[in-house]
């Protein structure tokens, strides 16, 4: 039997799909093409999104002049701008601060950002978090100003280590999705705060050497440190057997992944979803079943079949997410969104 939860996601780039061109108003009618709008993931009973703030200099939509900070900061404040104007129409609720576990019937987003050109500089940090952001990866693939990403061997930058005090002095959550191993080891030295992966699999199960999966040991860091790793449903980063040509993935694959993390965690209450839905692939590369968020509760049937108990069922779904944020935040004192 199908047991009945709310989710919440650890990564979804909705303003980067919005700006994409999608009405994210109206439920997704192509789809093999699409599958996230607020009408879609009130369908999957997702509850709360951490929402991203996504630029990178290459991208098509949210690119920006590499080097240009002031053009890194329009990219990123255009996306915020959006989840301002959908919070202003009560089509989701931005949370921040003491805001964070509250019982509003429209779609919670907590702000993340993923890749942080648009931060122009530590002066820079108060006025992103007066605006609800709480959640900062230094960079996506290709490198910031302050760290290397998954595609680059060097680490963090004399800016970027300046920025991980700014951020911490803002008690801001650090997320190690994207960073090169060489970032993700200078983070770690330059922070003992809590770290995150909001969107990353084990690339032990991959067999991989790519960077974009994270290693026993830098997961282990993060359980270490009380972080979460979110599960990122693309099947690029869940088959060991991805090729372009065969592009699926299963549900056991991805209890694959959550089995090995669990076992390195030492418990069953440090992972949870970071599915990255939409997020610059289709539903194509999604795992066989996994196609849309109201077809999730498919993988905690799996879960259970291999011995997850209720408990360990729901802090997967949404408890993992919700136990952090409440930690990290609750004390915060809350800002006018
Ligand atoms: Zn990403």
């Amino acid at each position: 039997m199908q047991m009945q939860t709310h989710w919440v996601d650890g990564h979804v780039d909705l303003a980067y799909i919005a700006l994409g061109g999608r009405d994210i108003l109206q439920k997704c009618t192509a789809r093999q093409d699409e599958c996230i709008s607020i009408p879609d993931l009130n369908k999957g009973h997702v509850k709360t999104i951490a929402g991203t703030i996504y630029t990178s200099p290459e991208d098509h939509i949210l690119g920006y002049k590499k080097d240009d900070s002031n053009d890194a900061f329009l990219q990123g404040k255009k996306q915020l701008d959006l989840y301002l104007d959908l919070h202003k129409q009560g089509h989701i609720q931005l949370l921040h601060a003491k805001q964070l576990v509250n019982n509003s019937s429209s779609l919670e987003v907590l702000l993340l950002m993923e890749g942080a050109d648009p931060i122009r500089n530590i002066d820079d940090v108060s006025w992103w978090y007066n605006r609800g952001l709480r959640i900062v990866g230094l960079t996506w693939s290709t490198g910031t100003r302050y760290a290397g990403g998954n595609d680059c061997t060097h680490g963090l930058t004399d800016e970027g280590k300046a920025l991980v005090q700014t951020l911490d002095a803002h008690d801001m959550l650090h997320d190690a999705s994207h960073l090169s191993v060489q970032s993700f080891e200078d983070l770690v030295s330059c922070t003992d705060r809590v770290i995150i992966a909001s969107h990353s699999n084990s690339r032990n199960v991959l067999q991989s050497d790519s960077q974009r999966n994270l290693l026993d040991e830098q997961a282990k860091e993060i359980f270490k440190r009380g972080g979460v790793i979110g599960l990122n449903l693309c099947t690029m980063f869940l088959s060991k057997t991805f090729s372009d040509t065969s592009q699926t993935a299963t549900i056991d694959d991805c209890v694959e992944h959550i089995f090995h993390l669990c076992d390195l965690a030492g418990n069953r209450n440090q992972i949870a979803l970071g599915s990255d839905f939409d997020g610059g692939f289709t539903p194509k590369h999604l795992p066989i079943g996994l196609k849309h968020p109201s077809q999730l509760p498919y993988l905690l049937d799996r879960l259970q079949e291999q011995g997850f108990d209720e408990n360990e069922l729901h802090s997967f779904a949404h408890g993992a997410w919700e136990r952090l944020y409440e930690n990290q935040f609750s004390g915060v004192q809350n800002q006018p969104v």
